[in-house]
């Protein structure tokens, strides 16, 4: 570590104390982020730490629609962005107008949106699903119809294990999720023929098909450092090998990156998050999350049921 950035790090500290802040940060912000961050999750987890928390400030370190999930459940919270210029292109891919028209055209369906979605999508839903939670969730529900929104794989992936209901797939996807084919991880298996291979839902059917495990960030932390294969070979975001060294550095973590910054599997958006603009916001109080109450009244209800359920 530099001198340049253990001071950074200790200004962050000092404010941090002083204003009663927390960071939270996701599995896919940067390593230094990670190591500063008071609680690092998936989805799920950081929304049940947003709740939790006594802070005054939460600064969260990930993309926009995790820091509006935050202020949902905390409105009384000042909820810091680092960077506003951190969205998810998959929620982006569900608009408040397309979502709408679809469930005036199914009435008996229930709209279930993935916790990946913009805070007034969210207000049509019926319930809020994670990755890890998805499956439980859907099969608690009445209605044996589903709207899912955005992602149309995992959408699909929930799909196969609950075949009793009929699934209206919204056709978002997650880019860099997308972008990792079968080849990519069969050719990493020819160089290390006993490794497991661990995917996360979001990666497109032709790649989950293949795995040995499927699972939400944290279910793939929990199968890479306990399986007994000491290679594993894993189809997420490459930003989760910070935390699995850490948990067991014994073991061989295989990422199939592209030497592209944005490429497999690298999401550019979470990594616009930096040490310097958590500064920043901590500091000068800016980039707040604001929203109307009305849409943090609609969107809660889905968030508080998915939290009864689970
Ligand atoms: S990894 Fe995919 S789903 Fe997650 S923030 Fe990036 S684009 Fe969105």
């Amino acid at each position: 570590m530099t001198v340049a950035e253990k001071t950074l790090i200790d200004e962050i500290n000092e404010l941090r104390e002083k204003k009663n802040a927390v960071i939270l940060a996701h599995y896919y912000q940067r390593g230094e982020i990670q190591d500063i961050a008071d609680f690092i999750g998936d989805s799920l987890e950081l929304a049940r730490r947003a709740q939790e928390t006594d802070a005054d400030i939460i600064v969260f370190a990930g993309v926009r629609f995790m820091a509006e999930t935050a202020k949902i459940l905390n409105p009384e919270k000042k909820v810091l962005h680092p960077n506003p210029e951190s969205g998810c292109p998959m929620a982006d891919m569900a608009t408040y107008e397309g979502v709408k028209k679809l469930k005036e055209e199914h009435p008996d369906a229930a709209v279930v949106a993935y916790v990946n979605t913009n805070a007034d999508v969210k207000t049509l839903a019926d319930v809020i699903v994670t990755s890890r939670n998805a499956v439980k969730v859907v099969k608690a529900l009445e209605e044996d119809k589903i709207i899912f929104v955005p992602d149309q794989f995992l959408g699909g992936f929930i799909a196969q294990q609950v075949p009793e209901k009929e699934f209206i797939l919204w056709k978002g996807f997650c880019p860099p999720h997308f972008n990792l084919s079968p080849d990519q991880l069969l050719e990493l298996k020819e160089k290390y023929p006993d490794a497991k291979i661990a995917v996360h839902p979001e990666c497109n059917t032709k790649t989950t098909e293949i795995a040995d495990f499927v699972g939400s960030t944290s279910q793939i932390i929990e199968f890479a450092t306990t399986c007994d294969a000491e290679n594993v070979i894993i189809g997420t975001e490459v930003g989760l090998k910070h935390q699995l060294e850490k948990i067991n550095p014994n073991k061989n973590y295989i990422f199939p990156v592209n030497a592209d910054y944005c490429g497999t599997v690298h999401c550019c958006d979470m990594k616009k998050n930096t040490l310097d603009k958590i500064k920043e916001v901590l500091e000068n109080e800016t980039n707040e999350i604001v929203l109307p109450e009305e849409i943090i009244e609609k969107a809660r209800k889905p968030l508080d049921r998915m939290l009864q359920i689970v």
